[in-house]
């Protein structure tokens, strides 16, 4: 049953914020921006490619565990702002806290995501409305870590009654127990269900944390495709072995084109 009257959230179609968009949406970069020129040798390469519509970069890392890279902070928001500068790129950070926000906006980031662990907070979430109130810039909200739809209906409902109209959603896969094909289950019934019920809201497949791997990102994109996504979120790396993080997961800009190249385009666009 599709949201109607008071449930029905208002969305921007996609082009009220990505202009000339001709093919599905690849938002691609790091999983973290770690030194000035890995963001910056990224993010040519990237543009290069011709493929990349929009840049990701983490800035701020939740963590599961302590003692792992959290993050290189505000500096890095520097790299990214002469990154978009340099290549015209537009630019995607993820947003935890209302400080985030603050800072993201300030340097000029472009979207702004909310990461699996923070959908799950609904006190988190509403601190990032809260400081959106009249804001209307791009948010993408991550499927919580746990399977559970009205926790991400939820999200977008907060950042709806902030006057955010520029939403979509990120289905990365949900948490599961023991060892399985994928790092995150796909659970490809849960995103479907949220589009039947927004039918308007743009849906974004990220393989990468889906499959943890390399091997598998192929045949997850294509999946997405085959579903009708709107675009993928691929993490990249110059040297993906040397990644600060997720490093098992991350592709050079170049194979990051030929998996682009590789989808067959059998709902449109092509
Ligand atoms: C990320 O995008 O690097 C990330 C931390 O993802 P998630 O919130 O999906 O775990
Ligand atoms: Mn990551």
């Amino acid at each position: 049953r599709p949201l109607t009257g008071k449930d029905k959230l208002e969305i921007a179609p996609i082009s009220t914020w990505l202009p000339d968009l001709q093919r599905p949406l690849v938002i691609s970069g790091p999983c973290s921006a770690e030194t000035e020129e890995q963001v910056m040798e990224t993010c040519q390469q990237l543009a290069a490619t011709g493929k990349v519509d929009v840049l990701r970069a983490g800035i701020w890392k939740p963590r599961t565990r302590p003692n792992n890279f959290e993050g290189i902070g505000t500096v890095g928001l520097e790299w990214l702002r002469k990154a978009k500068e340099t290549t015209g790129m537009k630019i995607a950070v993820e947003v935890a806290n209302k400080q985030h926000v603050e800072d993201a906006l300030k340097y000029g980031v472009d979207i702004l995501w909310i990461g699996a662990r923070t959908t799950v907070n609904p006190f988190s979430v509403q601190e990032i409305a809260d400081a959106l109130q009249g804001i209307d810039v791009p948010v993408l909200v991550k499927n919580p870590i746990n399977a559970d739809l009205e926790l991400w209906i939820g999200a977008l409902e907060r950042l709806s009654g902030a006057g955010i109209t520029k939403l979509g959603a990120i289905h990365r896969g949900f948490a599961k127990y023991g060892e399985t094909r994928f790092r995150n289950a796909p659970q490809w019934q849960l995103p479907i269900e949220l589009k039947r019920r927004m039918p308007d809201l743009p849906m974004i497949c990220d393989p990468s944390h889906i499959c943890g791997n390399r091997e598998l990102l192929a045949e997850i994109s294509q999946q997405a495709m085959d579903l009708n996504y709107t675009g993928l979120m691929l993490e990249s790396h110059i040297d993906p072995d040397k990644a600060w993080s997720d490093a098992k997961q991350q592709v050079t800009p170049e194979r990051l084109a030929e998996i682009i190249d590789g989808l067959v385009l059998r709902n449109g666009y092509g």
